[in-house]
């Protein structure tokens, strides 16, 4: 459904600002104009109309992974990547050239010290204490979420459908019990069904090959992420912020500010900076001294147009890594981890064999006509984003590194970096999430 209010058409241009505003010294400076970054400057502007927030982003709003994704609140998604069920499927996983975990041997040397802290956040205490961590951000997110869509009035964007997890086999059902039990123990409801004809009462038209399933009420999908985000920009124009189209090329804090460096020669100053630059955040803070082990879990999707199948809504199949989503009236169907770092073009035979596989499992899919896209989902080693101050200068705030959750976790985001700017304690505990927690 559709909702009257304000938008930004699509690819605008950032409106920018005159050279006597940018030269002003800001409250606040956001660098990077996703889902993270605009949620950040809505709620800052929402607590205190009178601040002066400037938000820059070196493409425009929503560029980077809040454009294409899957559109997921996926409050029950606790679990770290990096657990030793996940670990039990990478051999499988990696046989796959175009399977749901691909590693580009040309990006091994790069990435192997991330693994290496991968591997080591996979050990049972660092996974219970990561998912506890998790727990904590997403229930704050669950409450804080409808509190930013009721500010832009896109509550009727929100579809509470939950989502359906399938399984091919009754042992690849059993498998995923301690992870249920997991979020059982976290208070997340769920219901199993087994059999074809109790899974069609969430889904009808799937192919017999599933024999079971689980259906997570808890669980609400956007109508159009992309859109979402251009209407988060547009309310915090109306509230005063400034967007404008910069890249920052380096963070220098000094006495008096904090400034910001931008690619053409000019110095941005503010009180504060907030570095919400996805995937590209790490290169921020290393201006800064600290090397913050950031990498780009790559993923891969098409969007279909309207009728390509009457889907409920979102469907998950775990054992092969993606998701099918009612996206702004089609379906988006996508997921998947590639690790090949920021700079090797998209591979986009892999949007393609996801949709093979999809027709499989949705028999009377219609894949005439999608849009691919590829997206860098900000991860870290140990699945948890680094939100917090910067070593060096607590002027400098990060809120990057939200992997597969960056949706899902922007509002309790948003509010957790506002507490921290206005000097409150924030909701949740913050040290599972800090920003130095692999030095
Ligand atoms: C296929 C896929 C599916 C996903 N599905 C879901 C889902 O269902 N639910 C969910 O919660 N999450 C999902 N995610 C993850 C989610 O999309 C990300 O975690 C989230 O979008 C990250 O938001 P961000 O604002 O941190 O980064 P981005 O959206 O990448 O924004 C960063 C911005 O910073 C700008 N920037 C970077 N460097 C600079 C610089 N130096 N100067 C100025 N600007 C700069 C970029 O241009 C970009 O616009 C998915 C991701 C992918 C790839």
């Amino acid at each position: 459904m559709s909702v009257a209010a304000p938008e930004l058409p699509a690819d605008a241009p950032l409106p920018g600002l005159g050279a006597a505003q940018l030269a002003a010294t800001h409250d606040v400076v956001v660098i990077g104009a996703g889902v993270i970054g605009l949620s950040i400057a809505l709620r800052l502007l929402t607590a205190e109309p009178t601040r002066r927030v400037l938000v820059i982003d070196r493409e425009g709003v929503a560029a980077g992974a809040s454009r294409g994704n899957a559109g997921a609140y996926a409050f029950s998604d606790i679990q770290p990547l990096a657990s030793p069920g996940i670990l039990r499927q990478v051999p499988r996983w990696l046989l796959d050239p175009l399977g749901p975990l691909a590693l580009r041997p040309s990006y091994l040397p790069r990435i192997a010290p991330w693994l290496w802290r991968f591997w080591r956040a996979s050990q049972p205490a660092r996974v219970a204490a990561a998912i506890a961590a998790q727990v904590a951000l997403n229930r704050l997110s669950a409450e804080a979420t409808p509190r930013l869509l009721a500010v832009i009035d896109a509550l009727p964007m929100l579809h509470e459908d939950g989502n359906l997890h399938l399984y091919e086999s009754e042992a690849e059902w059993r498998a995923s019990l301690p992870g249920w039990q997991q979020r059982a123990e976290h208070g997340i409801a769920f219901e199993h069904a087994h059999g074809p004809q109790a899974i069609a009462k969430w889904q009808p038209g799937l192919s017999a090959a599933f024999v079971a399933a689980t259906f997570v009420p808890g669980w609400a999908t956007i109508e159009d992420p992309h859109r979402l985000v251009r209407r988060i920009a547009v309310r915090c124009l109306e509230r005063g912020a400034g967007l404008h189209r910069a890249s920052a090329e380096a963070i220098e804090p000094d006495a008096e500010a904090v400034s910001v460096r931008l690619a053409d020669g000019q110095a941005l100053k503010a009180r504060r900076v907030v570095v919400a630059a996805g995937a590209w955040s790490h290169q921020l803070a290393r201006t800064l001294g600290e090397r913050i082990p950031l990498e780009t879990e790559r993923g891969y999707n098409t969007t279909l147009p309207p009728g390509a199948f009457d889907l409920r809504r979102q469907l998950t199949f775990p054992n092969h890594g993606f998701v099918v989503t009612p996206i702004a009236g089609g379906v988006r169907v996508g997921g998947a981890v590639e690790l090949a770092g920021l700079q090797a073009p998209p591979d986009y035979r892999r949007s393609d064999a996801l949709l093979a596989k999809a027709r499989r499992f949705l028999p009377a899919l219609r894949t005439e006509g999608g849009t691919r896209w590829m997206g860098f989902r900000p991860s870290l080693p140990d699945s948890l984003p680094a939100i917090g101050p910067a070593r060096v200068d607590a002027r400098v705030l990060y809120a990057f590194g939200h992997g597969h959750l960056g949706l899902t976790q922007s509002a309790a985001t948003a509010e957790v970096v506002e507490a921290l700017v206005d000097g409150r304690a924030p909701r949740v505990d913050l040290r599972p999430f800090s920003p130095q927690r692999f030095a």
